[in-house]
């Protein structure tokens, strides 16, 4: 009351020096800029300002609420905390050809349920709901793998994630899951013995990458491994790509431990191998090669029923018969090759 009396008593100009609190409501002068940003928002609601000066005063302040506000969190982003992984949310990525994504993280390590860390070696940039699925994978299926083989996990073999390109890397392919950061091709398994499981190599124990095969093809969309299309035979391609009726690919065929090529020639006889049931066949000859001395004929039947009784015992299996053929087929081109080998 006061202080509205005083203001009407006397001019204005005098009303501001005596009293500097509360500040006049702006009337004809413009306010200095230092009190407009002093004033803040507080003066702003009562929009009694000219239309002239406050329009480009709230501008700035309208794009500044704008940009800070930063996009709230995504589910994925909020479920993905440091107890499951170490990793940080980055900028969202817009490259050209449409490659990048949003909601975007740098996937560093990947934290066990018993507190232990398995790095991710480089570290992946993944879209989050990737890399959410990838620590749950490590997690629940493959650490329990590592302590199958006395050891634990120490990282996995990041062989590469984002990354714009084409699928497999052709020219003009279309564009790859990695291109949308949704992708992670993976070569092995790094335990804390330094042992390194490549999850392709066919030295690696085959119940190993047996499980992980069904785990992965569990998890993702896409996995693709060796025999699927010439270009993972030496890493697994794992995604989690949308298709229509939620079609998924699992393409790795989990190879025999030993090579599935066969020798080029057979391992040589060795010395003391009863004689083949072939060679039992034509006994005359050999004996007259080898002995120029007449068989004994009382003998000959036992000697000749001798070994084929032995090459029966040892292959129990195969028909006597059968063998018979198949070696006759076997001594036919052998009797046209020795012009060709020599
Ligand atoms: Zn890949």
């Amino acid at each position: 009351m006061l202080i509205a009396l005083v203001a009407l008593g006397s001019p204005t100009a005098q009303a501001r020096d005596r009293i500097p609190l509360p500040k006049p409501r702006p009337a004809a002068a413009p306010q200095p800029v230092e009190d407009r940003a002093a004033a803040g928002a507080e003066q702003r609601p009562d929009s009694a300002e000219p239309a002239g000066e406050p329009a480009q005063q709230s501008a700035p302040a309208q794009a500044e609420a704008a940009k800070p506000q930063p996009k709230p969190p995504s589910a994925c982003r909020l479920a993905l905390t440091e107890q499951i992984a170490i990793a940080p949310s980055i900028a969202d990525i817009n490259d050209p050809g449409g490659c990048g994504g949003t909601d975007l993280v740098r996937l560093e390590a990947i934290v066990l349920p018993d507190g232990n860390r398995v790095a991710v070696t480089p570290a992946a940039i993944l879209r989050c709901p990737m890399a959410a699925e990838l620590a749950e994978w490590v997690r629940t299926d493959v650490a329990p793998l590592a302590t199958s083989l006395e050891s634990r996990l120490a990282a996995l073999d990041n062989f590469d994630s984002y990354e714009c390109r084409g699928r497999n890397r052709v020219r003009g392919a279309k564009l790859s899951e990695h291109g949308k950061a949704n992708a992670i091709d993976i070569r092995g398994l790094k335990l804390t013995s330094g042992r390194m499981v490549s999850l392709t190599d066919r030295a690696s124990p085959r119940a190993i990458r047996e499980s992980v095969r069904q785990s992965v093809c569990d998890r993702f969309s896409t996995v693709l491994g060796p025999g699927s299309d010439g270009y993972h035979e030496d890493h697994i391609h794992l995604d989690l790509a949308q298709r229509r009726r939620d079609y998924r690919m699992c393409q790795w065929d989990v190879w025999e431990p030993l090579p599935q090529i066969a020798p080029l020639f057979p391992a040589p006889r060795p010395d003391e191998a009863p004689p083949r049931e072939v060679a039992a066949d034509r006994p005359p000859e050999r004996e007259r090669s080898r002995e120029p001395e007449p068989a004994q004929p009382g003998q000959a039947e036992p000697e000749q029923a001798q070994p084929e009784q032995a090459e029966q015992a040892a292959q129990p299996a195969s028909p006597p018969v059968a063998t018979k053929k198949a070696k006759a087929k076997l001594r036919k081109p052998r009797d046209d090759r020795p012009s060709e080998r020599r």
